[in-house]
C-alpha cells in the first residue's frame, strides 16, 4: 500500500486535499469508528448517531465509487476504541508507505495522530483544509500587530478578498453589516407559521446506527426518536436549498428572536452538514447571494446570513487555530462553580432555560440566541467554571467539533479569554429573554424578570446583578460596560447584601 489516506468523521468530503492525487490502485482510505470520540465528553445520542450515520454513508459512497475503505466499525470485536490505537493496528496491518490527512478540526486529535505516527515511525503528512476560506496562516496575518480580533474587520477584509456582496469596491446596499435590522424581537402575537424544516427519514444504514448508540451509549444525553437530520451529500444539498427557498427571506429580520416550543425558527440548520463538509461553505454563501440578486432575499437577511458563515464561522476558526492549545485552559473571571447537574437533564423552573435545554436534548440543536443568550448566559451569571461548560457544549450539539465550538464558549459566551473575542461579556438580566420573547417565555415562568430577590426573583436578573457586584471593577474599567456597572449606585448596602445572599443559595442549590 502507498498511501493510507485518513478519514475523520468531520471530513466527509471527497474533493477534501487528503484525496489528492488518489490513486485508486495503490492508495485507500482509512476510517474508524472509537468510543473515546464519543466518551472524551459526554457526547448526546444524537451528536455520535450523526456522526456515525454520515461516516458510514460517506464510506459506502467511496466504495461504490471504487475506492477501498479500511472501515471500524464501533462493534468490531477488534475495535481498539481509540483514534490511535485503530490507526497503529492498521498500520502494522497495511503497512502504508505513508499516512495522508487534511487537518483536522480538533487539536487534541491533530496531536494524538501525529504522536501515533511517530511513534509507528511512519511518515504523516497534514494538508491544508481547503473546505475554509482562510487558512490558519492568513489568520494569523490578519491577526498580526492587533491586540483585539474583532470579526467585524476580519469579516470586511473576508468581503473584499472573496468579492462578496461586493458592487465594485464597496459593500453591497452602501454598509457592510446590517445587524441592527437582525435584532428584532417576535411581536406579543408570535411568530406566525413557521415552516418546517426540512427532515430525513433514517434509511436502513441510519436506523442501524440509532439502534447501536442506544445501546451502547444508553447513559449518555440526549433521544434519537425524532433524529432527521441529513447524513449524506444530496440530503445536505436538499436542506440547503429547502433554506433559501423557505427562510432566508425571514432569516434576517427574526436572527436574534425567542417563542417557546419553537426550536427551528427560521434559522438555517445547516450547522451539522457544514461541519461534517457534506456542504461546502462557498456553495451556501453563493446561494445566499444569488438569492439575493434574484430579488427572493432582502440584502439584511443575506447579508446577516452570510456574515455568520463567511464572518463568523471563519474567524472563529483562526481564533482557534492560533490561540491552541492554551485557550481551551483560559478563565479570565477566575470562576469555579461547578456545572449544575440539570443542565444534562434539562430539568429546571426556569421555563426560558427548560425550553432550551429540552430541544438540545431532544434534537442535538439550539439556535443561537439560546445557546448564547439563554443556556450561556446562565452559565456565564452563575459562574460555572469554563472548562465545564465548553465539555456541555461540545458533548451535546450535533454541530459539535472543537474549532467552532471552544472559541463560541469560553470566548464569546463565557468571556473567559480576556476580552481577545468579545469586546465586553454577554450579560444581560431575565429581561432581555422576556423581551427577545415578546414575553412569552417568562409568561409560562412561576419566576419574574423584573423582580431581583425574594421567592418570585428571576434567577437570572438576581444572577446578573451579583455579576455586576462580582465583577464591578473589571466592568467599570471598560468603557462598553461602564454604563451597567453605574446602576449599581443606586443600590443601598442592604440590597447588594441581599442580592449576593439570594445569588449564593441559587449556587449553593444547583
Ligand atoms: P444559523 O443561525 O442559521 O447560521 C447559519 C450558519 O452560520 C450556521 O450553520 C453556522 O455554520 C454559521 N454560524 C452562525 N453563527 C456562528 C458562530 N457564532 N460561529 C461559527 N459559525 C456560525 N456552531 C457550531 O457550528 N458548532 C458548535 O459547536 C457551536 N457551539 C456554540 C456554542 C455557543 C456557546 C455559542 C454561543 C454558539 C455556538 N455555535 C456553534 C454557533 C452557532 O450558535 C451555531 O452555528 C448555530 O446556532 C447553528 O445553527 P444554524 O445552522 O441554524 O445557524
Amino acid at each position: 500500500l502507498r498511501h493510507l489516506v485518513l478519514v475523520l468523521g468531520d471530513q466527509l468530503d471527497p474533493q477534501a486535499s487528503a484525496f489528492d492525487g488518489f490513486d485508486p490502485v495503490q492508495d485507500a482510505v482509512w476510517m474508524a469508528e472509537v468510543a473515546q470520540e464519543s466518551t472524551h465528553v459526554w457526547s448526546s445520542k444524537p451528536r455520535i448517531a450523526l456522526f456515525l450515520a454520515a461516516m458510514r454513508h460517506f464510506a459506502a459512497d467511496l466504495r461504490a465509487a471504487g475506492l477501498t475503505v479500511h472501515y471500524t466499525e464501533l462493534d468490531d470485536a477488534a475495535n481498539a476504541g481509540s483514534l490511535a490505537a485503530e490507526l497503529q493496528r492498521a498500520v502494522q496491518r497495511l503497512r502504508p508507505t505513508q499516512l495522508v490527512m487534511t487537518q483536522p478540526g480538533d487539536w487534541r486529535v491533530m496531536q494524538s495522530i501525529k504522536a501515533a505516527a511517530a511513534a509507528l515511525g511512519v511518515p504523516l503528512e497534514v494538508r491544508e483544509d481547503r473546505h475554509f476560506y482562510a487558512s490558519p496562516t492568513d489568520f494569523a496575518a490578519h491577526a498580526r500587530g492587533r491586540k483585539q480580533l474583532r470579526m467585524e474587520f476580519f469579516y470586511r477584509a473576508m468581503r473584499q478578498r472573496h468579492d462578496v456582496l461586493m458592487e465594485g469596491d464597496q459593500p453591497a446596499g452602501g454598509q457592510w453589516n446590517f445587524d441592527a435590522d437582525n435584532r428584532e424581537a417576535f411581536p406579543k402575537s408570535g411568530p406566525g407559521h413557521v415552516p418546517s424544516p426540512a427532515q430525513f427519514a433514517p434509511d436502513a444504514i441510519t436506523r442501524e446506527v440509532i439502534a447501536l448508540v442506544n445501546q451502547r451509549f444508553a447513559s449518555h444525553p440526549g433521544m434519537l426518536a425524532d433524529f432527521a437530520w441529513p447524513v449524506t451529500r444530496s440530503q445536505a444539498l436538499q436542506a440547503l436549498e429547502r433554506f433559501m427557498r423557505e427562510r432566508l427571506p425571514q432569516f434576517g429580520q427574526w436572527q436574534d428572536a425567542l417563542w417557546p416550543n419553537e426550536p427551528w425558527l427560521w434559522h438555517a440548520h445547516l450547522s451539522a452538514a457544514l461541519n461534517l463538509k457534506l456542504l461546502n461553505p462557498r456553495e451556501v454563501v453563493e446561494a445566499a447571494q444569488t438569492a439575493w440578486r434574484q430579488g427572493q432575499a432582502p440584502l439584511h437577511s443575506a447579508e446577516g446570513f452570510i456574515r455568520q458563515i463567511l464572518g463568523w464561522r471563519e474567524y472563529v476558526r483562526g481564533i482557534y487555530w492560533t490561540q491552541m492549545p492554551g485557550y481551551a485552559e483560559r478563565n479570565a473571571l477566575g470562576v469555579q462553580a461547578p456545572l449544575p447537574a440539570w443542565f444534562w437533564s434539562g430539568q429546571t423552573d426556569m421555563a426560558c432555560l427548560r425550553d432550551a435545554l429540552a430541544q438540545t436534548l431532544r434534537y442535538g440543536y439550539a439556535h443561537h440566541i439560546q445557546r448564547l443568550m439563554v443556556i450561556g448566559l446562565y452559565a456565564l451569571l452563575h459562574g460555572v467554571q469554563p472548562q465545564q461548560v465548553h465539555q456541555w457544549f461540545l458533548a451535546v450539539y450535533v454541530d459539535a467539533v472543537e474549532w467552532v465550538e471552544l472559541p463560541n464558549t469560553l470566548g464569546m459566551s463565557q468571556a473567559a479569554d480576556d476580552g481577545l473575542m468579545a469586546s465586553k461579556p454577554y450579560i444581560a438580566s431575565g429581561k432581555y429573554i422576556q423581551r427577545m420573547s415578546g414575553g412569552s417565555l417568562c409568561a409560562a415562568c412561576r419566576f419574574d424578570p423584573a423582580q431581583r430577590v425574594g421567592a418570585k426573583a428571576c434567577p437570572y436578573t438576581t444572577l446578573y446583578w451579583d455579576f455586576l457586584l462580582r465583577h464591578e471593577a473589571r466592568l467599570a474599567a471598560n468603557p462598553r460596560t461602564v454604563m451597567q456597572v453605574r446602576n449599581l449606585a443606586r443600590l443601598s448596602a442592604d440590597e447588594r447584601a441581599r442580592i449576593q445572599a439570594q445569588a449564593q443559595s441559587i449556587r449553593d442549590a444547583a
